[in-house]
């Protein structure tokens, strides 16, 4: 029986986590769930799986969410805090854990984890964007198992050689993407794109900010940055495809110019069943690949010039130090200034260049100094966007 943590527990790959679960009682028990404010939605997930412990991360939330599962006669403890979502990360009594709550704000439980040596499954790719070399020598230092959630990366998991332990043979990685909502927009239009159309996925049904990164194609420049890390490849060697079925997941190409591919209908449980059950299989609940049905898969370029995110995370990526850790967070308050409609979708990568201008230089190596970095990118796109947004559409 595998003990199962879940950080981000109330969110689109949380509850897509839960609905796997859920399927094998037999081989997976829910040891904690985690969630930031929505106590609500945890309080559902407690009744349904009992789990021995909820964290919310604000003690309001945790107050209500504690006299809510007591009136219900439910014995799952709420703890309240950071503190104490690292403490179910490491914990003693769990196997795996799920790190799936969305930005920075995921870094310390999913170290906590890592350093506990657990099985840890990372769909958080900001953590590993920010951290880098820091979280991949955690990794190796106290022998945890990371298996990558992200569709794509977890399609590279699967082709390369002993899953990714080996990059013999290996000439490049191909990472595809979808294209986003925006795919066939001129910049005119792009312009003028609403906030529901961002989050109005063509292929996914994910949370907000990755949808909006989606859009930009930021989250194809993350995930780029969270590939090089994760399998130790040269970012000149990491291609992308726009490839809009969202069908073939991934690629690996090797010296002999065969390429292995990982394909499935686009259902995020299918990666977080490969997770969870590796080396075996399990049962995931996504509708299989009816090869018959699919009329064509097509592959093309990015355009970098409609979609300037993946320039700037590949030049990120490139110039090391500080830099992604300084996209990603001039990123995430770009992103959050764009749903709350005071920042136009095409200022996104504005600000971001912006912040990646004035900080990339900065040195950091330790974890207080990344988020230190984090930090003063915060507040050089909040001051931007002051200065440049106010834009309301
Ligand atoms: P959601 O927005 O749906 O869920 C985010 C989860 O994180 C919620 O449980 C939320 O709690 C919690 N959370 C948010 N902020 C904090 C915080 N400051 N402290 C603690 N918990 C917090 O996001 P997704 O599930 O879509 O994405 C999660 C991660 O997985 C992201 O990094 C994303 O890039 C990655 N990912 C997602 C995919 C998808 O299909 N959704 C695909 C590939 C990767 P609450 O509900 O209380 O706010
Ligand atoms: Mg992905």
């Amino acid at each position: 029986m595998q003990r199962v943590t879940v950080l981000g527990a109330t969110g689109s790959i949380g509850v897509q986590t839960l609905d796997v679960l859920d399927r094998h009682p037999d081989q997976y028990q829910v040891f904690a769930l985690a969630a930031f404010t929505r106590w609500q939605s945890l309080a559902e997930l407690c009744l349904r799986h009992r789990p021995r412990y909820a964290v919310m991360r604000e003690a309001a939330a945790a107050a209500n969410l504690r006299s809510h599962l007591h009136a219900a006669g439910c014995d799952t403890e709420v703890l309240e805090g950071d503190r104490a979502l690292e403490e179910i990360a490491e914990s003693a009594d769990t196997d795996v854990v799920v790190a799936a709550i969305v930005g920075a704000a995921g870094v310390r439980p999913t170290l906590a984890a890592v350093r506990a040596g657990k099985r840890v499954l990372l769909a958080n790719k900001e953590a590993l964007v920010v951290t880098g070399q820091l979280f991949m020598d955690a990794v190796r230092q106290h022998g945890a198992e990371l298996i990558p959630l992200d569709s794509e990366h977890n399609a590279i998991f699967q082709c390369l050689p002993e899953a990714g332990r080996s990059l013999r043979g290996v000439r490049r990685l191909l990472l595809t993407a979808s294209g986003g909502p925006f795919r066939n927009h001129s910049e005119e239009q792009l312009a003028t794109v609403t906030v529901a159309e961002a989050l109005n996925h063509p292929n996914w049904d994910m949370g907000p900010k990755i949808s909006v990164d989606s859009a930009t194609l930021m989250n194809k420049g993350l995930e780029l940055i969270e590939a090089s890390w994760l399998f130790a490849m040269d970012e000149s060697l990491i291609d992308v495809v726009v490839h809009p079925q969202s069908v073939v997941h991934s690629m690996v190409e090797y010296d002999d110019g065969s390429v292995l591919a990982q394909m499935g209908t686009p259902d995020m449980r299918t990666p977080i069943a490969c997770g969870l059950a590796w080396p075996q299989r399990v049962a995931s609940g996504a509708p299989r690949l009816d090869f018959l049905s699919l009329s064509q898969l097509t592959f093309a370029a990015p355009d970098l010039q409609r979609f300037p995110c993946l320039r700037l995370a590949r030049e990120a990526l490139r110039a090391g130090g500080a830099a992604s850790a300084v996209l990603n967070a001039a990123n995430e308050v770009a992103v959050q200034a764009f749903i709350d409609q005071q920042l136009p979708f095409m200022a996104i990568p504005v600000c971001v260049e912006d912040a990646l201008q004035h900080l990339s230089a900065v040195s950091c190596s330790g974890l207080e100094e990344i988020f230190a970095v984090d930090q003063r990118s915060r507040d050089h796109a909040r001051a931007w966007i002051r200065q440049h947004g106010g834009v309301n559409h």
